[in-house]
C-alpha cells in the first residue's frame, strides 16, 4: 500500500515540474519574451548638408517601446529626439535634423547614435536594444559647375554640345536634366574635372531647354542652364492613301514571316499590328542598344560629314509625321525617324566614320539592320539591308562597306533607311551629313574648350 501510496505523489511532483517547464518553453517561444533586438537602418558614414533631415527606420518584430537619437562632436553630445511609446510600434521612421543651438559652428565631423528597446519582456522584463552609430561628415558645399563652351544653338529635331567643368570631393550624380524628362550623360573630357555631352531635341517635343545638373553625396545641387539659341522647324505632314497591292503584298508577306499565328486579321488589321505593334518593338530594341553612352575619358571627338550611300537619292525626309488612309478613312500614323536614300538596286553602304557594330540583324519593319557606335552616345543605322557585310562586334573603319542596298521590312522599293542616334534620340541625319554644322557643332566647341582648360 505504501508503495502503491508514494507513487501518485511522485507522478504529481513530475506532472508539475513538466507542467511548469512547458510553461517556460511556451514563454520562451511566446513573443512575450522574444529575444530580437530591434532593427536600425543607419548607414555607417553619412555627408549631411545639414539641411535635409537624416532619414532613420527603426523596427521590431513585437513593437518598439523607446527610442533615442544623440548627436555628438566628442566634445558633448545632444539628445535630438525621444520617443517613448506607450502602444508599441512595430515601425518608427525618424528624420533626424540638425539642432539649432548647442554645436559650435565650425565642427565637421559627428557621431550619431540611435537606441531602441522593445516591449519584449526578456532580460528581466527589461526588453531587447538595439544600437547603431553613423559618422556624420558635414559638407555643405555645393559642387562648382560653370560651362566651358557649347554650341551656339539647336534646332528641333538636331543636338548640341556642352562642355562643362564639374568639381566636388564627394560627387554623386552628374547628368543633364531636359524639359522633356529624358536625362543626357556626359563623358569625362581631356582633363580631370571636365566633361562633354551631347543632347539633342526631339522632333515630338514642342520647346527645349535644359541644365547641367550636379549633385553631391550630402545632396548639395548645382545647376548650369545651356545658353542654346533655339530653332524651330516644321517637319512634313503627308497623308497616305493605302493601296491593295501594297496591303497584300508587303504587309502580308511581313505578318506571315514575323507573325504567322496573325493569319486571319484583316489586312488593314494587318496594316496596324506592322505599323504600330511592330514598329514600336523594333524602335525599343533600337533605343536599347543606342542609349549607351561610353565613359572613358575622350580628348577629341572628330566626325566627317557621313555619305552612306553613293549618288544616293532622298526619297524620304526625316521627321516626317503620315497619316495612313484607306478609302478615306484614316487608319493609322508613323513618325519617318531616318532619311531615305535610293540608289541602284544592292549598292554598298559605307560607314563615314571609325565604330563598332553594335547591332547586325532583323529588326521587324527596319528589315535587316545594322548599327554602329561612333562614340560620345552617337550612333548611325542602316536598314532594309539585303545583305550583311560586317557582323556585331567587328570594329570598321571609315569608308568600309557593311551592308547592301535592299528591300527587307516595310520598304517597298530598294533603299537603304538612314538614320542617327544621339543617346537613344533619333535626331536629323541632315545635320550628320554637313561638314559645317560638324564643325560649328562640336570639332570648334571642343577646340576652344580645350584651349580654355589648358591655359
Ligand atoms: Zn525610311
Amino acid at each position: 500500500m505504501r508503495k502503491n501510496g508514494n507513487a501518485p505523489v511522485g507522478l504529481i511532483v513530475g506532472l508539475i515540474f513538466l507542467g511548469i517547464l512547458g510553461i517556460l518553453v511556451y514563454l520562451y517561444n511566446s513573443s512575450l519574451f522574444e529575444r530580437e533586438a530591434p532593427q536600425i537602418a543607419l548607414e555607417k558614414e553619412i555627408e549631411w548638408n545639414l539641411k535635409e533631415p537624416i532619414p532613420v527606420r527603426v523596427t521590431d518584430n513585437v513593437g518598439l517601446r523607446f527610442i533615442r537619437a544623440t548627436l555628438s562632436d566628442g566634445e558633448k553630445s545632444i539628445v535630438l529626439e525621444t520617443k517613448e511609446l506607450k502602444t508599441p510600434q512595430m515601425l518608427v521612421d525618424l528624420n533626424i535634423s540638425f539642432p539649432k543651438n548647442g554645436f559650435g559652428a565650425n565642427k565637421k565631423i559627428f557621431e550619431l547614435t540611435i537606441e531602441a528597446i522593445d516591449a519584449s519582456k526578456w532580460n528581466f522584463f527589461a526588453g531587447n536594444e538595439g544600437r547603431a552609430k553613423s559618422i556624420i561628415k558635414v559638407d555643405t558645399k555645393r559642387p562648382e559647375l560653370s560651362i566651358i563652351g557649347s554650341s551656339y544653338k539647336i534646332m528641333k529635331g538636331g543636338v548640341a554640345s556642352v562642355i562643362f567643368r564639374a568639381q566636388d570631393d564627394n560627387m554623386k550624380s552628374l547628368y543633364i536634366e531636359t524639359n522633356f524628362g529624358k536625362k543626357f550623360y556626359p563623358t569625362p573630357f581631356h582633363k580631370d574635372g571636365y566633361y562633354i555631352s551631347l543632347v539633342a531635341w526631339p522632333t515630338s517635343i514642342e520647346n527645349f531647354s535644359a541644365s547641367v545638373v550636379a549633385i553631391d553625396k550630402a545632396g548639395n545641387i548645382s545647376k548650369a542652364h545651356l545658353p542654346y539659341f533655339i530653332q524651330d522647324k516644321k517637319y512634313r505632314l503627308s497623308t497616305i492613301a493605302l493601296e491593295d497591292r501594297f496591303l497584300d503584298g508587303k504587309i502580308a508577306d511581313i505578318v506571315s514571316e514575323v507573325s504567322p499565328e496573325r493569319a486571319s486579321l484583316t489586312k488593314l488589321e494587318k496594316f496596324k499590328y506592322v505599323n504600330e505593334d511592330m514598329r514600336k518593338g523594333n524602335e525599343a530594341a533600337i533605343l536599347k542598344v543606342t542609349s549607351v553612352v561610353p565613359t572613358q575619358p575622350i580628348s577629341d571627338f572628330y566626325l566627317k560629314p557621313f555619305y552612306p550611300l553613293r549618288n544616293g537619292k532622298v526619297v524620304a525626309s526625316f521627321g516626317d509625321h503620315r497619316f495612313y488612309e484607306y478609302d478615306k478613312k484614316p487608319v493609322s500614323e508613323s513618325y519617318h525617324l531616318g532619311l531615305d536614300l535610293a540608289s541602284n538596286a544592292q549598292s554598298g553602304m559605307q560607314t563615314s566614320n571609325d565604330g563598332t557594330v553594335v547591332f547586325a540583324k532583323e529588326n521587324g519593319i527596319y528589315g535587316n539592320n545594322i548599327i554602329v557606335a561612333h562614340g560620345l552616345g552617337v550612333y548611325s543605322l542602316y536598314g532594309h539591308c539585303s545583305s550583311y557585310l560586317v557582323k556585331e562586334g567587328d570594329n570598321v573603319k571609315a569608308g568600309d562597306f557593311i551592308a547592301k542596298t535592299g528591300v527587307t521590312g516595310l520598304a517597298l522599293g530598294d533603299h537603304l533607311h538612314f538614320g542617327m542616334y544621339v543617346q537613344g534620340v533619333d535626331v536629323r541625319p541632315e545635320e550628320w551629313m554637313d561638314e559645317k554644322w560638324l564643325k560649328e557643332s562640336i570639332t570648334s566647341v571642343m577646340e576652344s574648350a580645350k584651349k580654355i582648360i589648358d591655359r
